[in-house]
């Protein structure tokens, strides 16, 4: 699907969005990445989905990246009698471990360890952040709170409990079936949730066994203490800001957003800015003008996507919502502002033949009249160390292996192309010209630009550069084999 933007668009799928037309609609109004919240929903109806997706795929082969979301040590509460209640501040209010329907003096909270963990004047934070608990007295089995900031709480909502450290595995039993169903499923990307140290990372990857990507959420304290060495080890980020403005004073997430941003370009990995972007939709088919420059300021930061919670997942508006973001996108991306912010912040490092290259090419590119670069990928890297540049022309990436095809779906700027096992040069080239002129990029007249690493179907070997007529009779005129 070509779109007429360089940032990709994440939307999350819910009962909002939970049959084909819909799904479509989503995609053809510019979400690239759907994203399953396994927080939500039992395998039967993840499956459905994902299905459903791969159909929409098919039917306008168009590459569409599934990021499965792993819930992670996210504690939540039981479930209320009536579905829920309103907590009165200075009331009395009690958590304990047992799994009857709560009411307005108590409800269940799962989670043994952090009982044992929690002390008297510790603050427990339900809902992001909007009701407020404080210990009064706590035992192995139950907390007796305050209610220090009222609201109404309902069935299953998150709790945080930001000023004790939680003795917490970083993949629950129900983390590590989720990733094994989600990876058999063959999503393109895993999320994990509450990501704490490096090695949490690690023991997840061990789990998939390279059948998908691994994205990092960032939305603990710890995450963003060690983040180098978590983007490392990581193929991709999330600024959660959902969890993080909970677990840390809100003024803090916006400069933490940016420094993540600077640094994931830096290392070629997709970061995406997600949470409460346009969350007024939800209810409203007209955003707050806060919440346009929310989006536009993420997108003059650099970000390689955006992304949709509830707005797409369980609002009323979900199409508009994606429509919303497209509209923001194509206007800050045609910004002389943005092009200006974006050449500023360009990372300079090289260090490989491949860094070379793909500068040579957005040099090249910018310099003459090249309508776009195209690039060979079998990894994706290539293609995104092109993006790293941000150049001026649209990218095409074009791989052999389906799955590289679908994970670049969540790149700034490249648009994904299947293509067949190749063998020659000359072959790649007229390849690449056609998906130029299918995408609309060239005409047989233009010039386009060609990378690739020869010989073929061995990563990391980028060695080529060319620049190559739009016009497959001067191709097969003009090339050697
Ligand atoms: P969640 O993650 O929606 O799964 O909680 C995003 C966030 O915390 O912002
Ligand atoms: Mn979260």
């Amino acid at each position: 699907m070509r779109r007429l933007r360089n940032i990709k668009i994440v939307a999350t799928l819910g009962p909002a969005s939970n049959d084909y037309d819909t799904v479509r609609k989503l995609h053809e109004a510019g979400a690239d990445v759907f994203r399953l919240n396994m927080s939500h929903g039992t395998h039967e109806e993840i499956r459905a989905r994902h299905e459903m997706i791969r159909q929409i795929e098919k039917d306008l082969d168009s590459p569409i990246a599934i990021l499965a979301d792993l819930q992670g040590p996210k504690l939540r509460v039981g479930t209320f009698a009536n579905g829920e209640e309103e907590l009165i501040e200075g009331a009395a209010f009690r958590l304990d471990l047992e799994p009857e329907p709560g009411d307005a003096t108590r409800v269940q909270l799962p989670h043994p360890e952090i009982f044992a963990a929690l002390e008297v004047g510790s603050h427990l934070l339900v809902n992001d952040g909007k009701i407020r608990l404080r210990v009064k007295s706590c035992g192995l089995d139950h907390a007796d709170c305050v209610v220090t900031t009222g609201g109404t709480i309902s069935n299953r909502k998150g709790v945080n409990v930001p000023d004790v450290v939680l003795p917490l595995a970083a993949l629950s039993d129900k983390d590590r079936k989720d990733l094994e169903f989600a990876a058999a499923l063959g999503v393109d990307w895993l999320a994990l949730s509450f990501v704490q140290r490096p090695e949490d990372v690690e023991e997840a990857r061990a789990l998939c066994g390279g059948r998908a990507a691994i994205l990092s959420k960032i939305e603990k304290p710890s995450a963003v203490a060690c983040f180098d060495d978590i983007l490392a080890v990581s193929d991709g980020i999330m600024v959660a800001r959902g969890d993080l403005g909970v677990e840390l004073p809100v003024q803090n997430v916006p400069p933490i957003q940016k420094r993540l941003i600077r640094k994931c370009r830096a290392a070629a990995k997709p970061v995406i800015v997600a949470t409460q972007m346009l969350e007024s939709m939800i209810d409203s088919p007209m955003p707050t003008r806060a919440e346009v420059s929310d989006v536009a300021n993420a997108i003059y930061e650099g970000a390689d996507a955006i992304m949709l919670s509830a707005e797409s997942a369980a609002g009323s508006y979900p199409v508009e919502a994606v429509t919303t973001m497209d509209n923001i996108a194509v206007e800050v991306e045609s910004d002389p502002t943005y092009r200006d912010v974006i050449e500023a912040s360009r990372a300079a490092k090289r260090v490989t033949i491949a860094d070379g290259i793909v500068a040579a090419a957005r040099e090249i590119a910018e310099t003459t009249d090249i309508k776009t670069i195209c690039c060979f990928t079998q990894t994706g890297t290539t293609a995104a160390l092109v993006a790293r540049e941000r150049p001026r022309v649209p990218i095409i990436a074009m791989s052999p292996l389906r799955g590289t095809a679908r994970r670049l779906a969540l790149t700034w700027g490249v648009n994904c192309v299947m293509t067949g096992e190749l063998e020659r040069f000359k072959q790649a080239v007229v390849n690449a010209a056609r998906a130029a002129r299918t995408l609309g990029y060239a005409g047989e007249e233009d010039q386009i630009l060609v990378t690739a690493g020869v010989p073929f179907n061995q990563t990391g070997t980028t060695n080529i550069l060319r620049v190559a007529p739009c016009d497959e009779r001067l191709i097969y005129r003009t090339d050697p084999e």
